[in-house]
């Protein structure tokens, strides 16, 4: 199996175009000393040159052709199968794409009736309800949440789970009560340590920034939620007591996931992410669920998930640079859901001649993302049928550019969009 990792400190090794921080990037831009007066103009400047950069160019009208047809023809290929893949969203990064009409990261895994979500971005609900996962009542126009069986977090950045809690609280009046069983909901525990303060190269390093929440800085998923029923208190009480809902916390079995031993593990910044094998995370009559770290330094821990199926398996990258751990997780799956970033925009926030320090900085920003021309080289390592881009940054990347992945794999590739459907393995009915 090739090598494609970084090692524990996240350099780049044998990839000479690594990823980026987009997650982070606008702040750490800014940050740097960009005013966001240069920042928006460096956007526009290449945007003017003909490259849809940074504020977004409406795609054209047969890039939005393509578009469809390639939702609808997915759509008419996942009828009839058992297990199907369906994308919610596909954007990445906390912001407001403009020109973009991608939502935040989420994907659902559909095995007969019950539904397994990866990530809750911004937009999630809306699209659960659009993609028809349950029965919508006729009348009201609700329900439809009563198959959500799972939901798992691959890390906790805002655009993975900003979501998360409106699923409840918004699905509590929108069919989530007739589930039939706890939605189980697994995610990072708590990082434990805080992550090193960023030194901006030739700058003075500056005091430590302020700490928010230090009593607990680095909460894991099972401390985020109870801080989310504390801080919607008012709201939640309102309604056991006005409307007679029944408990909301009744509806949801939330676990920290639980990292074994790994060998040669020292700490979440000395050695994020470690050669590792495969561990379990959950197993029911329909899913077996593993999970690995991957490297998306410093958000720690950080997980790619991979659900086997009766009809076949789905990996899904999370947020990660080209890794080793994520090449073993997905060795022969028949799908393969990756995150990507388009560097021609890295490019834009960085418009040449970048000096010592520009250098040194976009480096930093590229290093936890996959950019188009590695996420190909990463599905055929890992020698996935295929492999479909999503987590998408930025939003409005043309297709033109996404389809370069293909150069680098020769399984298929799919470039999602939301709402595309996909199914998993042979199809039972017709
Ligand atoms: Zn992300
Ligand atoms: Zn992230």
């Amino acid at each position: 199996m090739a090598t494609l990792c970084f090692n524990a400190q996240c350099v780049p090794t044998r990839l000479d175009v690594g990823d980026f921080q987009m997650c982070d990037c606008i702040g750490k831009a800014l940050q740097l000393g960009m005013s966001r007066r240069g920042f928006l103009g460096a956007g526009w400047k290449l945007a003017g040159a003909g490259i849809p950069l940074l504020v977004g160019l409406p795609a054209s009208a047969a890039e939005n052709e393509q578009k469809q047809a390639a939702i609808a023809h997915a759509r008419e290929q996942a009828k009839g199968h058992d297990t199907r893949l369906v994308l919610l969203g596909t954007a990445g990064g906390p912001v407001w794409w403009p020109n973009c009409d991608r939502e935040g990261i989420s994907s659902a895994l559909v095995v007969g009736e019950s539904v397994y979500v990866v990530d809750c971005g911004n937009g999630v609900g809306k699209r659960y309800k659009q993609a028809e996962l349950g029965r919508i009542d006729e009348v009201s126009g609700m329900a439809g949440m009563e198959n959500l069986r799972g939901i798992f977090l691959t890390h906790l950045h805002s655009d993975h789970t900003i979501d998360y809690f409106n699923l409840f609280l918004y699905g509590w009046y929108d069919g989530l009560t007739a589930v039939k069983q706890p939605v189980q909901i697994y995610g990072p525990g708590r990082r434990g340590e805080m992550e090193p303060v960023f030194s901006i190269p030739g700058q003075a390093t500056a005091a430590p920034p302020p700490v928010v929440n230090p009593e607990n800085p680095t909460p894991g998923t099972v401390d985020m939620t109870n801080y989310l029923y504390q801080a919607y208190a008012l709201d939640i009480n309102d309604r056991l007591r006005d409307a007679h809902r029944p408990d909301l916390r009744s509806l949801m079995q939330v676990h920290d996931i639980v990292i074994p031993p790994i060998s040669g593990f020292r700490s979440p910044n000395e050695t994020p992410v470690p050669r590792m094998d495969p561990f379990k995370v959950y197993e029911d009559e329909n899913v077996k669920v593993t999970a690995t770290l991957v490297n998306h330094f410093p958000i720690w821990p950080a997980f790619a998930f991979r659900f086997d199926t009766d009809d076949g398996s789905v990996v899904f990258s999370g947020d990660t640079s080209p890794c080793d751990n994520l090449v073993r997780l997905a060795h022969g799956a028949d799908i393969l859901v990756h995150e990507v970033i388009d560097t021609s925009w890295v490019d834009a926030l960085f418009p040449a001649p970048l000096g010592a320090r520009e250098t040194a900085f976009r480096q930093h920003l590229l290093n936890s993302h996959t950019s188009i021309d590695d996420v190909g080289k990463v599905a055929e390592a890992a020698g996935a049928k295929t492999l479909v881009l999503s987590h998408i940054a930025p939003g409005h990347a043309p297709r033109a550019n996404l389809v370069r992945a293909q150069r680098n794999f020769s399984g298929q590739l799919i470039i999602g969009e939301d709402l595309m459907q996909i199914g998993v393995g042979r199809k039972r009915n017709s």
